[in-house]
């Protein structure tokens, strides 16, 4: 099966309460049983069910199952957010004295973790220059307990070589990750490239209607069991609703997915060709300086590009507010064309010092296109950017 089959049909195989065709939202935070026996059954996992919705819940599982079939792993574990999946990953594997090796551009609340979190805990973290594969490699060779990735990246839409740096990290024993929110499994299948953990921030494009808030981490038995054990204890378990929205936003994702790659390779081509346009980000432009990799590593090279345009900030203020089928947000992958700035989206988190230091331009457009007509989005970036 394709992987807009699956994204319809996985996980929902079996037979819900009085027949229901859709997955039931099962709000009870815990599961009765008439005989102890049953229930220590259950607790020792003997037997398949469900005790407390901190650990386990029924709807939830579903979107669970059906992200672990997405991406092709084992099994897969969930979280209220995608902040809660990157944290309790890397807290659950990681021991004072470990080493990290990542890039510097992670997304805001990840580079926090590298810049500040870790660090306190006797983490040592390595940011290469994103995109510079050799330093990285070097840097893995040097041996590290984890590799961290992330790829295209927010907001430069850089592009890392999966395969390439999986490779490395297999030679030291590293566990490798990748923050895939950007591409989804539509366009990028991690798993098929040697990385080990997939995380993906469901609040965006898996969600992709701007309503719940998710987060995901995929992978073999072995790491998912330890990192699921480690959510229990520090509860950040996903809301039954929450997990609802996200399967019902996934069974059309890949129609999304679709119309957003289409419509920003269109619009990324449209801008680039304007005088007032300083730079575009966008992997699907053959200039991009990463075009080899995203045209082998992709499928689609997604719904996100940023730009700059010619006069500063000021002139950034002016054609941001000028837009009108967008909202100025701090969001991204939904239904509805978004736009903001690192400071106030991505990269809110971090200081103007720690921005530059891991090379975030203040300038720069993100702009997530939505699934509107490309026609009427470029009509409106056509008026915004005009003088
Ligand atoms: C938004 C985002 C996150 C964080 O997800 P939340 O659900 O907001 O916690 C992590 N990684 C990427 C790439 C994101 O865009």
């Amino acid at each position: 099966m394709k992987t807009g089959t699956k994204g319809v049909w996985a996980g929902e195989e079996g037979t819900f309460f009085e027949n229901s065709t859709q997955v039931p939202v099962v709000h009870s935070v815990s599961f009765g049983y008439e005989t102890l026996k049953e229930w220590m059954d259950v607790t020792l996992e003997k037997k398949e069910g469900f005790i407390y919705s901190r650990n386990a819940n029924p709807t939830v599982k579903v979107f669970e199952d059906k992200m672990a079939v997405l991406e092709g792993t084992e099994t897969a574990v969930s979280f209220s957010t995608g902040m809660g999946a990157i944290s309790n990953t890397l807290f659950a594997l990681l021991r004072p004295g470990d080493r990290v090796v990542s890039q510097k551009d992670t997304y805001g609340g990840t580079s926090k973790l590298f810049l500040k979190y870790l660090p306190e805990f006797g983490v040592e973290v390595e940011l290469c220059d994103t995109g510079d594969h050799e330093i990285m490699e070097r840097e893995i060779e040097k041996g590290c307990r984890l590799v961290y990735l992330e790829t295209p990246t927010n907001p430069t839409l850089k592009i890392v070589d999966l395969k390439r740096l999986a490779k490395a990290a297999k030679k030291t024993g590293a566990i490798v990750v990748t923050d895939n929110t950007f591409s989804t499994p539509i366009n990028t299948n991690p798993s098929k490239l040697g990385v080990d953990l997939i995380i993906h921030s469901a609040t965006k494009f898996l969600s992709g209607h701007a309503d719940a808030l998710g987060g995901i981490v995929c992978g073999t038995r072995e790491n998912i069991r330890t990192i699921n054990s480690y959510r229990e204890i520090h509860g950040a378990a996903l809301h039954p609703m929450a997990a609802y929205f996200i399967i019902r936003g996934i069974k059309t994702l890949h129609l999304r997915i679709k119309q957003q790659n289409s419509s920003a390779l269109e619009i990324a081509g449209f801008l680039k060709a304007l005088p007032e346009i300083e730079e575009v980000h966008y992997p699907g432009l053959p200039e991009h300086k990463n075009h080899d990799i995203a045209k082998k590593q992709m499928k689609g090279f997604g719904g996100i590009l940023s730009f700059s345009v010619n006069g500063g900030t000021e002139r950034m203020t002016e054609v941001l507010e000028k837009l009108k089928i967008v909202k100025l947000a701090a969001n991204l992958g939904a239904v509805e064309t978004i736009a903001g700035i690192p400071a106030t989206t991505s990269h809110v988190e971090c200081s103007i010092e720690e921005r530059e230091q891991l090379g975030i331009p203040e300038g720069l457009i993100r702009y997530s296109v939505g699934i509107e007509e490309t026609e009427d989005l470029i009509e409106d970036l056509k008026q915004a950017i005009k003088k």
